[in-house]
Parts: C-alpha cells; sequence; structure tokens
C-alpha cells in the first residue's frame, strides 16, 4: 500500500482506565480491548504502528501497594514503579492486539520496550516539583514523610496532600536503536509508557531519578525516533478548541503550525492537560513530521483518514 504510514499512537488514560471505575483487571481489559480494536484495523489497512501510553493511575496504584507493604518487603522507588507499569501496561496491549491481529489472521509480533528517557539533570522542573504523583495523605503524613526523605508535598484543593515530583522536559530515548530494530521487522512495539522512565546520563551510564515525564511530549519523542509521518494522540475530546468550556467554544478541524503556536501564546490549551499535547503537535510538526492528530480515542482510524479530530499541519 503506497500511503501507508508509520504511526504513533499515543493513548490517554482514558484508553485503559475510565473515570469513575475502580481499576480491576478486568475494566482495564476491557478498555484496552476496544483500543486494540482500532489498532488493529489500522495494522491491516497497512500502516506500521507504535503505540505509547500514560501510567498516571496504574503508578499511583503501585505507590500505594508500596505503602501498604513497607513493613513486610521493601518499598520500591518512583522509577522502579514506572518500570513496573510498562510492563504491565504493556502486557495488557500485548495480549489484547495480540488477540485482534490473530482474529484478522495477521500474524505480527507485539513487543514492549522498557524504555528510559534521558533528562537533563539541570533542567529547571527540578527546582520547582509541581506534578502530583500517588494518593492524597493526611497532613500529619506528609510532614514525616517531608522530614524524613526531603520530598516535597502540597496540599491538593482541599483533598488531601499529595507528593509532587519535577516534571522535566524528555531529551533521548536511550533504548532507540533497539526499539527501531523491532519496528523494521515489522513488529507492532509499545513503547515509552508513561512518557519513559527519567534517566540522567553520566559517562555513558544511566541513573534513574524520581520524576515524571509527561507522556505526550515524551510520545513526541518517540515518534521523532521511528521516523513517523504521523503522530496521533488519543483523549477524551472530539477535537480541540479555542475558548474551551465557554458559550464561544470554537472546535478546531484542520490548523496550520503558525495558527497553533498563535493559540498557544493566546493561552487556549491548559496546562497539565491539552497543553502539553498541543506542545508535543506543535515540536513534531515543526520537526518535520507530516501531520499531528489530536482526537477521540474511538476514533483514531476515522482520524487517520482525515474524518475526525483536530489535524495540525505545516502549510
Ligand atoms: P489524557 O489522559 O488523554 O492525557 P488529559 O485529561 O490530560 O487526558 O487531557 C484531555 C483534557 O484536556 C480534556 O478532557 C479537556 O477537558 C482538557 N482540555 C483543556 N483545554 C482544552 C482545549 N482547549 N480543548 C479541548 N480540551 C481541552
Ligand atoms: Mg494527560
Amino acid at each position: 500500500m503506497d500511503n501507508a504510514k508509520t504511526i504513533v499512537i499515543a493513548l490517554g488514560g482514558n484508553a485503559i482506565l475510565q473515570p469513575g471505575q475502580n481499576g480491576t483487571v478486568d475494566e482495564q481489559m476491557e478498555n484496552v480491548d476496544s483500543t486494540a480494536e482500532q489498532v488493529a484495523e489500522l495494522i491491516a489497512q497497512g500502516h506500521r504502528v507504535v503505540i505509547t501510553h500514560g501510567n498516571g493511575p496504574q503508578v499511583g496504584a503501585l505507590l500505594i501497594q508500596q505503602e501498604a507493604g513497607r513493613d513486610r518487603v521493601p518499598p520500591m522507588p518512583l522509577d522502579v514503579c514506572g518500570a513496573e507499569s510498562q510492563g504491565q501496561i504493556g502486557y495488557m496491549l500485548q495480549q489484547s492486539i495480540g488477540k485482534m491481529l490473530a482474529r484478522r489472521s495477521i500474524p505480527r509480533p507485539v513487543a514492549t520496550v522498557i524504555t528510559q528517557m534521558v533528562v537533563d539533570p539541570n533542567d529547571p522542573a527540578f527546582a520547582n516539583p509541581t506534578k502530583p504523583v500517588g494518593p492524597f495523605y493526611s497532613a500529619y503524613y506528609a510532614e514525616q514523610r517531608m522530614k524524613e526523605t526531603g520530598e516535597k508535598w502540597i496540599e491538593d484543593a482541599g483533598r488531601g496532600w499529595r507528593r509532587v515530583v519535577p516534571s522535566p522536559d524528555p531529551i533521548r530515548i536511550v533504548e532507540q536503536d533497539a526499539i527501531l530494530s523491532l519496528v523494521r521487522t515489522g513488529a507492532i512495539v509499545i513503547a515509552n509508557g508513561g512518557g519513559g522512565i527519567p534517566v540522567i546520563e553520566k559517562g555513558g551510564l544511566y541513573k534513574g531519578v524520581e520524576a515524571v515525564i509527561d507522556k505526550d511530549l515524551g510520545g513526541e519523542c518517540l515518534a521523532r525516533d521511528v521516523g513517523a509521518d504521523v503522530l496521533l494522540i488519543l483523549t477524551d475530546v472530539a477535537h480541540v478548541a479555542l475558548h474551551y468550556k465557554t458559550p464561544h467554544q470554537v472546535d478546531l478541524h484542520t490548523v496550520q503550525l503558525d495558527d497553533l503556536i498563535r493559540y498557544q501564546q493566546e493561552g487556549h490549551f491548559k496546562a497539565g492537560s491539552m497543553g502539553p499535547k498541543v506542545e508535543a503537535c506543535r515540536r513534531f510538526v515543526e520537526r518535520g513530521g507530516e501531520a499531528a492528530i489530536i482526537a477521540q480515542l474511538d476514533r483514531a482510524v476515522e482520524a487517520i483518514h482525515g474524518n475526525a479530530g483536530t489535524r495540525i499541519v505545516k502549510q
């Protein structure tokens, strides 16, 4: 197929866990199945697909398990929990995509790569941790932890105390060559889950750090590394909008890069949700990507064909 594309798909939180669900394995598998169905359809159409995903709720659950079990087994730090979540979600996607491909009689290997992302130790984010991780605790507990560990905790909108960690900018995927070799063999690769495990490079060696990387910005690095034609960010809204959630809301369909940058400067996209998605799209198209698309989770196939979502292009 001559219009076959290499597509990096970044799956939002709702691809794995829907709001209001408890997070049982059956619930997560069911959600993953409907996403995998779309992925399999794109593969059946001849596209090469690389997948990345968020991990917020899963890492949150792992952190609760570390806490609850700390008297019996040593708790694991955030970078190890990040790696665990990549394995856990990657496994579910492997099962599910494998199943959907088997139903279509498309025998293709599906593999997850535990992925480390290099960050800059001098990134200003390290001086100002802002990203909440894990569950809510009492003020007393937070105070103890701050004293014992030097961690930063904040009171989160009246809901309790939460640990906050830095969210540095992603620079480079350590496993780039491994991911590329797999993609070239025709494998469906799942990589850089949760934005990647943040590591700092020193003399060619890598050390995990207590931080989290935005999954959409990390997804853009992945898209660049595999030479993707399209970055497809799947989330829970149909379109990116101007004046979002106001009476003047305008949904965007096709947007040129220059206009997108102007909308960014005008402050239309919220930090921590749509902001990083739009920024990831901007970077991808600026660096020569053909198109970046933000679309609703169940519209992936239509979005690739130009019939759903918000498409960002250079001209
Ligand atoms: P994900 O888990 O997919 O990363 P997020 O919650 O981080 O999802 O981001 C998607 C959310 O961004 C939407 O549910 C929407 O509420 C919010 N959002 C903020 N600004 C905008 C905007 N300008 N247009 C559309 N959605 C927006
Ligand atoms: Mg998000």
